[in-house]
Order: C-alpha cells, then structure tokens, then sequence
C-alpha cells in the first residue's frame, strides 16, 4: 500500500466539472458550518452521514445530499469515494473525519480530492512532529521534562489516546509523580506500558485561548478569523467550589472539553498571535510542503506575563470554530460581512475555481 499520489488527485481533479464542485464532509464536528458556509458561497453541498445522525443537517437544511453511511468509518469505502467523486466533490477534513476515517486510510486509500494539506494531518497527531513544528517555528511552548526526577516545578502529565484530557494530571514533585502514577496504575486508568509514554511538560497558569487561523495559500497570507476558550469537565467545575472544600471531596481533575465560547483577547496581544501564525506557516512551508495550507488552531495559554504559550496545535478545522458560525469579532474586522471558518474554505476554493489554481489548495 503506498500513500495516495498527489498527480492521481491531480488528473481526478482534472475531471471534474469545475462549474458543478460539490463541497463535502463527513457529518460530525464543525460540519454544519463548512456545509452553511459552501452554500452561502455557491456550492452544492453533501454530507456522508452514519444512519440516524441525519437530524441536524435536516433540520438546519445545510445539505443537499446526503450520503447515508452505517459507519462513520465508511467514508472511506470504495462506493462512497466513487460517489463522492462522481458529484465533483472536494472533501473538507476535520477532526471527526480524520479520528473515523484513520490517517492511515486518508493518506493510502482516500483518493478524493481533499482541500488543504493531507500531509500535515500526521503533523498533528503525534506528539514529536508536532513539537518539532512549533519548536523550529521558533514558538514558546511549555518545557518538556525527559525525565520525572527532573521536575522542578508543578508539571502536567498526558498520556497518549488520554482523549479529552481524561487521565492527565498535575504534579509538583517527583515524589508527587511517582505517587500519582501508582495510584493510576492501581486504578486500571492506565497500563504499566503507559508509565513509558508518560509526557511532562511545565504546567502553565494562565487563561486558555484557541485561535483560529487561515492560510490563505492564493494570496498568501495569514488570517486570524477567531478565537474561543473551552469549558473544561470537570476541572471547570472544581474550580467553583471553595479551595477547602475540594480537599475534602478529594475529586480527580479531568479536562474534558464540553463545549466553547467566544473570546477576544487584549489587542496589545495581538501582534504576538500574528507573529505565532505567520513563523508556523513559514516553518510548515519548509518542514511539510506545500503547508498548512487551510484552516488551522493554536491552542494557547497566556500567562501574566502576557506570554501567549502554545500547548496544542490542530492542522485542519477546529471544533472551536463552531463559536463563529456566523462571525467572530476578527472575522468582521477582516471581512465586514457573516463569515464562518467553514464559509471561509469555500470562498478559497471558489477563488481557486475562478482563477483555474484548484491545484494549489487541494491535496
Ligand atoms: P487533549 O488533546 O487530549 O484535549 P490537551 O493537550 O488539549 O488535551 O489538554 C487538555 C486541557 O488541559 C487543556 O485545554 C488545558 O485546559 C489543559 N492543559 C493542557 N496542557 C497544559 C499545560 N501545559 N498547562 C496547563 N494546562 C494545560
């Protein structure tokens, strides 16, 4: 099995009837809005969805086919790629899809037409590319501790698969570490194998921002379209309750993402956040070609030294862009009219179709 080639995408796209493009995705995530935001700019939209999920899309009427799947997963079945194609259809990856469809299966046997950067998807989702992208980026993020008898300071620690931040937890000694993991291992939460895996990293205090990014690659520039902060289960909840009473509860934090809300950020900040987004796009062009072309988020910290420090780093649409479906504070400024991240994909890919350089945002 070799990985999908980019000259088959190529002549596929070339096929296509460039005035009857359909605008896909798989029905999860931030679909709503990259369907909403494909029919405001023009496009006949379709969503590949698992049998009785269809409600949203129904009652928010954002797709005009539906491809019913019994699995999620099936996305990448050969029938669905061979429809998908026969309609002209452009896939918007997202979290959901690349979590169902598998990186493996999108970069060996997803032959659609996708927008964006299939390639850096990988980038996202294991830990050392990531890093090496913000690190050669020149980006401040936490430091990392190789070893837990080095841990000199109140440290997170994650683990991999750890969705959602079930199972991280917060350290401030070796000691303290040991102690932790034990009583895990105890516990089943984790497995003697994943102690090796373990990562440390310095424990930022500080408020959580997500920014949302658009590389425009067919004019090359980056915007900042958005920002959210999440709702954490149950750490937000914990920190309601009075400090002496969460001794007593004894309560395990967890850091599971129930939701977003808009935010907007000092604006002396916001010359750091143009800084993060365009060093990132630079370095991705080099280390991952042709870059993080598309939507892309940075999930920050900011400390109160007013240091904007990246923990996070997602290479496609972020679920936090569901906060904007209409407009953002920064998406207005930028555009003066509604517009979603998911509107703003569709508008690259129809400046793409009207100046014949498709090619340089789809993969
Ligand atoms: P996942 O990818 O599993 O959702 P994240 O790495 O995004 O996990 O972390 C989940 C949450 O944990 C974050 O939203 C944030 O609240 C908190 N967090 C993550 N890293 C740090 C850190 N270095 N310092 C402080 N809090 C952190």
């Amino acid at each position: 099995m070799g990985k999908v080639n980019r000259d088959e995408i190529l002549s596929i796209l070339d096929e296509y009837n460039k005035d009857e493009i359909t605008i896909a995705t798989l029905g999860s995530h931030t679909s709503l809005h990259i369907l909403k935001g494909a029919k405001e700019e023009g496009f006949r939209t379709a969503v590949v969805c698992e049998k009785g999920r269809e409600v949203p899309y129904k009652r928010f009427n954002v797709a005009d086919d539906y491809i019913m799947v019994d699995k999620f997963k099936d996305i990448v079945n050969e029938e669905v790629q061979e429809e998908l194609k026969s309609m002209n259809s452009i896939v918007v990856p997202h979290g959901s899809f690349v979590a169902y469809a598998g990186l493996d299966r999108v970069e060996n046997d997803f032959n659609v037409p996708m927008f964006g950067n299939r390639d850096i998807l990988r980038w996202e989702a294991e830990r050392d590319l990531e890093r090496k992208l913000l690190v050669e980026s020149g980006i401040r993020i936490p430091q990392k501790y190789n070893d837990p008898s080095d841990i000199d300071r109140t440290v997170m620690v994650k683990f991999p698969g750890a969705r959602g931040g079930r199972g991280y937890f917060v350290a401030s000694s070796t000691d303290e570490y040991h102690e932790k993991i034990n009583s895990m291992l105890k516990r089943n939460w984790i497995e003697e194998e994943d102690v090796e895996l373990a990562h440390i990293e310095e424990y930022v205090s500080g408020c959580n921002y997500c920014i949302h990014y658009f590389y425009s690659a067919l004019k090359d520039e980056v915007e900042v379209m958005g920002m959210d902060s999440r709702f954490e289960s149950n750490i937000d909840g914990l920190c309601r309750i009075p400090a002496k009473d969460q001794l007593d509860i004894g309560m395990d934090p967890s850091y599971v993402i129930t939701g977003n809300h808009p935010v907007v950020m000092r604006e002396s900040l916001l010359p750091q956040v143009f800084d993060i987004g365009d060093n990132l796009v630079e370095c991705a062009k080099k280390l991952v070609s042709p870059g993080m072309n598309g939507p892309f988020c940075l999930q920050t910290l900011v400390n109160d030294d007013l240091e904007v420090i990246v923990f996070e780093m997602s290479a496609r649409i972020d679920g936090g862009t569901n906060t904007f479906m209409h407009a953002s504070a920064y998406s207005y400024l930028l555009f003066g009219e509604f517009m979603s991240m998911g509107r703003r994909i569709s508008r690259e890919i129809k400046t793409g179709v009207s100046e014949d350089n498709l090619d340089v945002i789809i993969t």
